[in-house]
């Protein structure tokens, strides 16, 4: 009983690989990787690999999908929700906004009309920079 206790050091380790796992998959963008294919990046086992993919599945952070790569059935691994980048938040206009004191949701200046002495360096602009940054095509 007590052999299969997981140590607090083993448990650091589990967390580092799923982390790294994720990164990787993340890294992917919209076209995901087989699990194959992350397993022997990480040089883990099926049976590992495939408990640390199920951990992030339950976590909502990736998807599985059914494919056939090599002939063979596998999951492609997609991922479902993005960390935040900090670099993005660095670069919001709203840091530098002269109208940031009076901008809020309902009021003459808020983020829906941001105004337009913006113009090109406002709220939406932004938004869809950083999206196009960040999913390319
Ligand atoms: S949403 Fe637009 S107007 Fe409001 S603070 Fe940000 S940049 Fe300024």
């Amino acid at each position: 009983m007590t052999s299969r206790k997981m140590t607090a050091e083993k448990i650091e380790d589990v967390s580092a690989l799923a982390v790294r796992a994720y990164e990787l998959i993340v890294g992917s963008q919209t076209e995901g990787l087989t699990q194959n294919m992350v397993w022997k990046m990480l040089g883990l086992s099926s049976r590992d690999g495939s408990r640390l993919v199920t951990g992030l599945e339950k976590r909502g952070l990736i998807r599985r999908e059914k494919v056939v790569d090599g002939g063979r059935w596998t999951y492609k691994l997609i991922p479902v929700t993005y960390p935040a980048v900090v670099r993005s938040i660095e670069t919001i206009p709203c840091t530098t906004c002269e109208f940031e004191p009076q901008c809020k949701l309902g009021g003459i200046v808020n983020p829906i009309t941001c105004p337009p002495e913006r113009e090109g360096n406002g709220l939406a602009d932004w938004v869809i920079r950083e999206f196009r940054a960040f999913r390319p095509g």
